[in-house]
């Protein structure tokens, strides 16, 4: 195999590289619940948000909307400072719900708590494309002269049919606009992608490669459908099973090695799969297996293969 294009040994573009070669070492995520809702959920858009989403599942302990941003914030890192020791610099990730959903005003109060704590480098915004304005975007930009500013999008699916199965109310036209307007003014995109979403073939998902290669993104999580508990996917799951095709671990494998391959080397994958406490999950066919461990077997299997990401991309 050829050298990859990014520098280091791994078969893919790292978040952690990307950190390395940008800050001299890691940026360790910080997940922050300050409060935030989703217009799917309050009634502005819907009420019964997108058919798979229980934010719960993504929340870590310490994270908690009672809680100060300050004291989130603290407890965060004694949490990962037991994990990982490496970690010197850390992020206030906004993570649950959408979180550019809010007026202009109050944003600045959020994200400047978790800015002013002394350990805190930079903030990741999880939002909904639909959630952000240009006035948003310019004190964005504003922050990013010194600090990490990434505004992270839930694309989810590049077909408008999916969007509107899973209840997105919102289209890909709305995200793209939304990635264009943000990377205008150099911000680091971030996006969300899930493959096994119902009515995608294998083909329509890996035909999402060249499309998300074309846009300004600067890194993507991918994600398998994972059915949780009291969400309207679990409903519709055990009614119409056959509506489902859900990814088995070795098949999934292979899928997200192919999508790798056809993906443009300079999108750093932040995420290979996706992963939920297993009380939150309709089924576990995986297993236990946690993201860390499918991450070191598609590793393996690329190895296997001689391949890497952007093997077969083109423009
Ligand atoms: S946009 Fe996000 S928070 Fe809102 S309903 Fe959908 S998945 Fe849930």
């Amino acid at each position: 195999m050829d050298e990859p294009l990014w520098a280091d040994k791994r078969r893919f573009n790292t978040f952690a590289a990307y950190c390395q070669r940008t800050y001299g070492t890691r940026l360790q995520k910080l997940s922050i619940d300050a409060g935030f809702t989703c217009p799917n959920r309050d009634g502005t858009l819907g009420n019964n948000g997108c058919t798979y989403c229980s934010n719960d599942a993504f929340n870590p302990s310490y994270c908690q909307p009672e809680k100060s941003i300050t004291q989130q914030i603290n407890e965060g890192i004694e949490f990962h400072q037991n994990r990982y020791r490496r970690a010197t610099k850390y992020i206030a990730y906004f993570q649950p719900y959408s979180n550019t959903y809010k007026e202009l005003d109050e944003l600045k109060t959020l994200y400047g708590e978790a800015l002013s704590h002394t350990m805190i480098s930079g903030i990741t915004i999880g939002t909904r494309p639909d959630c952000i304005d240009d006035a948003k975007l310019d004190y964005l930009s504003e922050i990013a002269k010194t600090h990490f500013v990434s505004v992270e999008y839930g694309i989810e699916s590049c077909y408008n049919k999916t969007l509107k199965a899973i209840n997105r109310a919102h289209t890909f036209e709305t995200a793209v606009d939304a990635i264009k307007r943000t990377a205008e003014r150099k911000l680091f995109v971030g996006a969300h992608i899930i493959f096994g979403l119902p009515g995608e073939s294998r083909a329509d998902m890996l035909a999402e490669a060249k499309v998300l290669s074309a846009l300004p993104i600067n890194s993507l999580k991918l994600h398998q459908l994972q059915i949780l508990k009291n969400t309207v996917m679990e409903t519709e799951f055990k009614n119409n099973p056959e509506r489902f095709d859900l990814f088995s671990l070795e098949e999934y494998i292979e899928f997200v090695i192919d999508f790798l391959e056809l993906l443009n080397p300079d999108i750093i994958i932040e995420r290979l799969s996706g992963e939920v406490p297993p009380r939150f999950l309709v089924n576990s066919p995986w297993g236990l297996l946690r993201a860390d461990q499918v991450m070191v077997q598609i590793e393996k299997r690329m190895k296997m293969r001689d391949t890497c990401q952007g093997k077969y991309y083109s423009k």
